[in-house]
């Protein structure tokens, strides 16, 4: 009672499966076999089709930089943001080297996996058929305080693939879910 859709969304997560567990059970469906935490070229990917070589990691909004759900830490900025850049690096080098030993790499969000299990499948699917889909690898790999009264932040996103990045500036975000309004700190 009172809920907005939000709050009962974010109480149904809660008590539903984890997303990968999901995404495990539609591709179970589907008649697709793989692997769970078996070791690659390019560390323990969450799911792997040896014989056709497709690694697949479902990777957490906050401790990879989702560009929508990242976060910005209000405490030990400092130390979440070496912890950013060390996994975007890790991220980085795990992708290349399955893909330098000629493996299909899928690197979905969390968030798409939760909101988009069947999309998500089915692009496994395709992919262990042999129809690769391009995929985007961008993600927040700094964010730097630039106006506390707006609370405005600069974030810096990077491509795991090329050496692209580019700079935006937000207005304060929300924490993944939205709905619930985050009281701005008085400094
Ligand atoms: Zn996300």
């Amino acid at each position: 009672v009172g809920m907005t859709r939000s709050q009962q969304m974010a109480a149904v997560r809660q008590a539903d499966t984890p997303p990968e567990v999901e995404i495990r059970r539609n591709l179970w469906k589907r008649g697709l076999r793989y692997r769970v935490g078996i070791r690659t070229p390019g560390g323990r990917p969450d799911l792997v089709f040896p014989r056709q070589r497709v690694a697949v990691f479902i990777d957490g909004c906050f401790w990879h930089g989702c560009p929508e759900h990242y976060v910005r830490p209000r405490t030990q900025e400092a130390f979440w943001c070496e912890k950013l850049r060390a996994n975007f690096e890790r991220d980085r080098r795990q992708t290349r080297a399955l893909l330098d030993h000629g493996w299909s790499v899928l690197r979905f969000w969390e968030h798409e996996a939760e909101y988009d299990c069947v999309k998500v499948c089915e692009t496994i699917a395709a992919t262990v058929r042999g129809e690769l889909a391009e995929q985007r690898h961008r993600r927040v790999v700094n964010v730097t305080l630039v106006d506390q009264v707006a609370d405005l932040e600069r974030r810096t996103i990077e491509d795991l693939l090329d050496a692209a990045f580019f700079e935006t500036t937000h207005g304060p975000r929300r924490s993944r879910g939205g709905g619930v309004a985050r009281r701005r700190r008085t400094l």
